[in-house]
């Protein structure tokens, strides 16, 4: 514990490396000049040893006195006879290093999605650590790292981890996050040199970074010229040994349409995927949301939201969320029964999705940062007029709702407005190429085949 502590204290380890690196390590043999410490999980046994061995060593050296080397194995690869004790949680103390709000905003990052909200689990241990690994160490191990997994399931609240991470150890470092849809769009205007934004600006734009985070890449698949542009800029960062992470619902090797050249290249890193959570990780998540809202639940309502929602992260939070506000609005008490009464269009029984118009609402609501709410409400501002229009213009295409449903979903507009709003993105989608473009992409979230 004493060696541990020194450690963290002595060279600035955050909490979370802390928690995922050392903490774990465990002495198995001490034998002459050598120590022999276990590690958890042979995929980053070589991560660990080359990161942290030598300052093992000399801490060692600092806390007894001792000269002594340290060597590595894997827990489960050995017999276990001498189980020392677990070394605790007592040693996390705090290191913080404010990062100024501007990097932040510049980095296009989040601030709720850091390594200290994200719940670890079976399903996601891996790409958690492969992405703490690259965060510790940008453009040093895994480049490029890929992230894959379903909707819903965490690979964006880790990128932005990463992100803020990196700015934490490195105030100065050229952080960049943009989604895949955002890279398109404007490398759309540069070609076409809208808002005086040059082809020129646009490589300077992202080719200037340390790190470059692209989420969601599958929706710049099928687009050549997007591709060879993201080609080009993944070859000039790759080349000056910045760090690359991307995203996607698939592994590269089950993306179509996907070129050679890229594919491959994303292969020359780590590649990480994330599963559905299993109970324990709902209940682990839930837990966390509930102490961050202050909310104050029963367990029993906690088990039957994990029991009943099981693929989707986001549709976890958002039972929860719904929960709560159902509770406030009819000024009742959080009960199993109460539960049941604000998830049943939640929890169907054959967990089928269908394309309906909440769906759509919900999905439109996701892309632009807003809740279905703010879709139905009677807001006017431009923010949420253009995007519930889009909801009337995706309703109407996709699945064929009549023009008075579609205004009965929307909180009651009459069939003129929904006319109105259909007709205007109708218009746009013509003469806009990045609303084109973001249409395609709402299209692809809302159906994924
Ligand atoms: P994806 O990008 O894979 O579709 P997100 O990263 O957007 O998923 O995650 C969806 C929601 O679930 C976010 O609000 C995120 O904070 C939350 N979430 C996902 N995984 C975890 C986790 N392991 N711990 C805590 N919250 C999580
Ligand atoms: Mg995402």
């Amino acid at each position: 514990d004493e060696i541990l502590l020194n450690l963290k204290e002595e060279h600035e380890i955050t909490d979370v490396s802390f928690k995922t690196w050392l903490l774990p390590l465990k002495v198995y043999a001490v034998d002459g000049e050598k120590a022999i410490v276990t590690v958890p999980d042979v995929e980053f046994l070589g991560y660990i040893r080359k990161k942290y061995g030598f300052l093992l060593k000399i801490t060692i050296e600092e806390v007894t006195g001792f000269e002594c080397s340290v060597d590595f194995v894997v827990e489960n690869q050995i017999q276990k006879e001498t189980a020392p004790a677990p070394a605790g949680n007592t040693l996390i103390t705090n290191s913080v290093n404010p990062v100024s709000q501007s990097a932040i905003i510049t980095a296009n990052l989040n601030p709720k999605y850091i390594f200290d909200t994200f719940v670890v689990g079976a399903n996601n241990n891996l790409a958690h650590a492969a992405s703490l690994a690259v965060a510790e160490s940008p453009g040093e191990i895994y480049n490029p790292l890929f992230i894959y997994g379903g909707v819903g399931l965490g690979k964006t609240h880790l990128m932005h981890s990463i992100g803020h991470f990196i700015l934490k150890n490195n105030p100065h470092a050229k952080v960049l996050y943009v989604t895949s849809e955002k890279f398109t769009n404007e490398l759309i205007d540069a070609i076409r040199n809208k808002n005086n934004f040059s082809p020129t600006e646009f490589r300077e734009k992202y080719r200037n970074n340390d790190v470059l985070l692209i989420d969601d890449i599958q929706f710049i698949i099928g687009k050549e010229s997007t591709q060879e542009e993201f080609f080009h800029t993944f070859n000039a960062l790759y080349e000056a040994k910045k760090q690359i992470i991307i995203s996607s619902d698939k592994p590269p090797k089950e993306i179509e349409t996907l070129e050679e050249r890229l594919r491959s290249r994303f292969e020359w890193g780590l590649t990480v995927d994330i599963q559905s959570p299993d109970y324990e990780t709902r209940m682990a998540i839930l837990r966390k949301k509930e102490e961050m809202e202050g909310y104050n639940i029963d367990n029993e309502v906690i088990k039957y939201i994990a029991t009943n929602i099981k693929s989707n992260i986001r549709e976890l939070e958002g039972a929860l969320t719904k929960i709560v506000a159902l509770s406030r609005l009819d000024n009742k008490e959080i009960t199993v029964e109460l539960a049941e009464e604000a998830l049943k269009d939640i929890i169907s029984p054959n967990d089928k999705r269908e394309i309906t118009p909440e769906l759509v609402i919900q999905v439109v609501a996701d892309h632009y940062g807003l809740t279905p709410l703010d879709i139905c409400s009677q807001k006017r501002n431009k923010e949420i007029v253009y995007p519930r229009q889009i909801v009337m213009y995706l309703c109407r295409e996709m699945v064929g709702t009549p023009l008075q449903m579609i205004g009965k979903f929307l909180g009651g507009r009459d069939h003129t407005t929904i006319i109105h709003g259909i007709d205007k993105i109708t218009a746009d989608v013509d003469k806009n190429d990045t609303l084109s473009n973001t249409i395609e992409i709402l299209k692809k979230k809302i159906n994924p085949q």
